[in-house]
């Protein structure tokens, strides 16, 4: 993915000040993803889950996996926040909470992209106060230079280099989240 050299101009997006070039074609995330499907599949089918996908970055993303998922399945949402513009801002806020009871559920939180790790460890350790079967954590994306804090990410969709990507749900200032592939920041 590092050392490409990518030529044609539709390779490239502008979003506000910054420009963003390709680097996970909308087909290989597709291909991806029914592949994450089937693992689940694979190790839930009869367990009835209940996704928890971690708001906003991770919609795109859940939306596809679960129907990746052959068997039946509930979702429920939590909106956590970090991010401001390109940067962490180093705390988590809990802007909008779970409705969802999940003592005795076996939950799969979904997330977009695992970075420092600081969002999942915090959602984590809430998780576990509340009693469910079991958690297992499934990523989109994850950063393994940038981990700092110690999470274990049962399913990954990628390993990428620590730049900051958007698209599939990921955004800048609030843009992109609806390239279908995923870009990276030309800097
Ligand atoms: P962490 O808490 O692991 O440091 O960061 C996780 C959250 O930060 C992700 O769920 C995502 O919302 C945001 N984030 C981390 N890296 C990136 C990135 O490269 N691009 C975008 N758009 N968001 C990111
Ligand atoms: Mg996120």
């Amino acid at each position: 993915m590092t050392n490409t050299t990518y030529t044609n101009p539709s390779d490239h997006v502008q979003l506000r000040d910054l420009l963003f070039v390709a680097c996970i074609t909308e087909t290989r995330v597709r291909e991806r993803v029914k592949e994450l499907g089937t693992m689940l599949t694979e190790d839930f089918k009869d367990k009835n889950p209940l996704f928890i996908s971690i708001l906003s970055g991770a919609f795109v993303f859940a939306a596809d996996l679960i129907r990746a998922f052959d068997g039946t399945c509930e979702v429920g949402f939590v909106r956590l926040a970090s991010y401001a513009g390109t940067h962490s801002t180093g705390s988590v806020q809990t802007v909008m909470g779970l409705e969802k009871e999940i003592k005795n559920r076996h939950v799969i939180v979904v997330e977009d992209i695992v970075d420092s790790g600081r969002t999942l460890h915090f959602f984590l350790d809430y998780l576990r106060e509340q009693q469910p079967a079991s958690v297992c954590t499934v990523a989109f994306l994850r950063k393994p230079e940038a981990l700092v804090f110690p999470v274990r990410v049962d399913y990954v969709g990628f390993d990428i280099d620590d730049r900051f990507v958007v698209g599939y749900g990921l955004d800048y200032d609030g843009l992109g989240r609806n390239l279908p592939g995923l870009y990276q920041l030309v800097s």
